[in-house]
């Protein structure tokens, strides 16, 4: 059971404890009364459970029985008030929490859990999304991304650029730290996606030297800067490129099709599906004297005489017919990031945007890293712990499960996340 050791929860706590220790303190010692570790590890805790009421609940276990949950499964020693909590949590530089990330990866990694994601060979795909997680005419800080809406009121907005590694046959993605899309002081223009996505590759590049890299990505991304700072972080691409953005690159492709020089090929699946696949390498990008050049393939899916779906992309991996039909694959996986990750967000109980609170400077993204690690960390046992994969089968739906979770740690005091598991799977009359 060696893997399940590395991998446990209690694994995972203890990375996040080690970061969280690490964090710097700049309040003057004879006033704190929470430590910072058991400040964030509360946050944490609030996340893992989705329970904006979690310190509240435990408080209450304490004054009665002098023990709660928090101190038991997550080893917080004296639980903060939620005004506390947020000051505190606001006043934190939000890259203190990235080595979290790399910490929970290098754990995958040790244990070969890494295998899995595996794609074309020895590489591996890195989709980069972008992602609004807080929208709003009222409340805002001063890193807020401002945009005047058409009745002339300004939106407050906070948006970020998410890296995740992903499988086309994985369900789970593994998240690797998030780049805000921020504005920051005396820039006098606001952060774009593209700027903050240059800021990811740099940041993917620093904590994982080596790895061999394909970045995925939508039609945002398929522009020549972008194609160069790939480039110069010695990874690949698979981007999707539009024909309208690209109108010089289809010019060129469409003068090859009609001489025949674009390769095409077709299948039939087992459902009875057709799919059509066209590509042609070494296309110039665009009309630039200096133009990237590139390959481009385009796949349609054609089911019952109509199509299904149909999408376009450029890529520096060489393409053949061996690897065609796989990298459409790889470029379609980007979807996962949108549905798996930010809907499993929104929809599946992770009420990021409400009941947390914005806070004055790093609030409102501390909340979202903690969350994004509660994600990560439910994704590392979903791939690793066999008791919560039988949890999951046991309870049907996630929310169904992390409801009963959270009402049995209100009302019972656990020793560790194992037993907590194992009681609601197999509850017995007393304890
Ligand atoms: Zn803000």
């Amino acid at each position: 059971m060696h893997i399940k050791k590395n991998l446990s929860f209690t694994a995972l706590r203890k990375i996040l404890s080690a970061v969280f220790e690490n964090l710097p303190e700049q309040r003057q010692t004879a006033k704190v009364r929470h430590s910072l570790h058991d400040v964030f590890m509360s946050g944490f805790a609030m996340m893992h459970f989705q329970d904006p009421a979690l310190l509240q609940f435990q408080r209450n276990l304490e004054e009665g029985l002098r023990q709660n949950n928090l101190r038991t499964i997550f080893k917080v020693k004296s639980i903060p008030k939620d005004s506390q909590l947020r000051d505190i949590i606001d006043k934190v530089d939000s890259n203190r929490l990235e080595p979290a990330f790399d910490d929970f990866f290098a754990a995958l990694q040790r244990e070969k859990r890494l295998e899995h994601y595996r794609f074309l060979g020895d590489h591996y795909l890195v989709s980069l999304d972008g992602s609004g997680y807080f929208s709003s005419y009222d409340i805002c800080c001063p890193g807020c991304l401002t945009k005047e809406s058409k009745n002339g009121k300004i939106r407050y907005e906070h948006q970020i650029v998410q890296a995740a590694m992903m499988h086309p046959d994985m369900k789970q993605v593994i998240p690797l730290a998030p780049e805000a899309v921020k504005n920051t002081d005396g820039a006098d223009k606001q952060d774009c996606e593209i700027k903050s996505g240059k800021r990811v590759l740099k940041k993917i590049r620093k904590s994982h030297p080596k790895l061999p890299i394909i970045i995925a990505g939508d039609g945002l991304y398929s522009k020549q800067p972008f194609i160069e700072e790939i480039k110069a972080g010695m990874m690949s691409y698979i981007l999707v490129a539009k024909p309208d953005d690209h109108k010089i690159m289809m010019e060129w492709v469409n003068e090859q099709r009609q001489l025949k020089e674009v390769s095409r090929m077709e299948s039939r699946d087992i459902k009875g599906r057709t799919h059509v696949y066209e590509w042609i390498n070494e296309v110039p990008l665009n009309g630039n004297k200096e133009t990237v050049m590139t390959n481009y393939f385009e796949y349609w899916l054609i089911d019952k005489g109509k199509v299904g779906y149909h999408n376009s992309w450029v890529t520096d991996i060489p393409i053949s017919k061996k690897n065609i039909s796989e990298l459409v694959r790889g470029g379609r996986c980007r979807w996962k990031i949108e549905n798996e990750t930010f809907n499993t967000l929104k929809n599946q109980g992770y009420h990021i945007e409400h009941n947390f609170g914005h806070g004055k400077k790093n609030l409102s993204m501390n909340f979202f890293l903690l969350n994004m690690l509660a994600f990560f960390a439910h994704q590392i046992l979903e791939l690793t712990d066999n008791l919560y994969q039988e949890c999951r089968k046991a309870f049907g739906s996630k929310r169904n499960l992390w409801d009963h979770l959270r009402v049995s740690i209100r009302l019972l005091i656990f020793p560790d996340w194992e037993t907590l598991l194992l009681r609601i799977l197999r509850p017995s009359g007393f304890i």
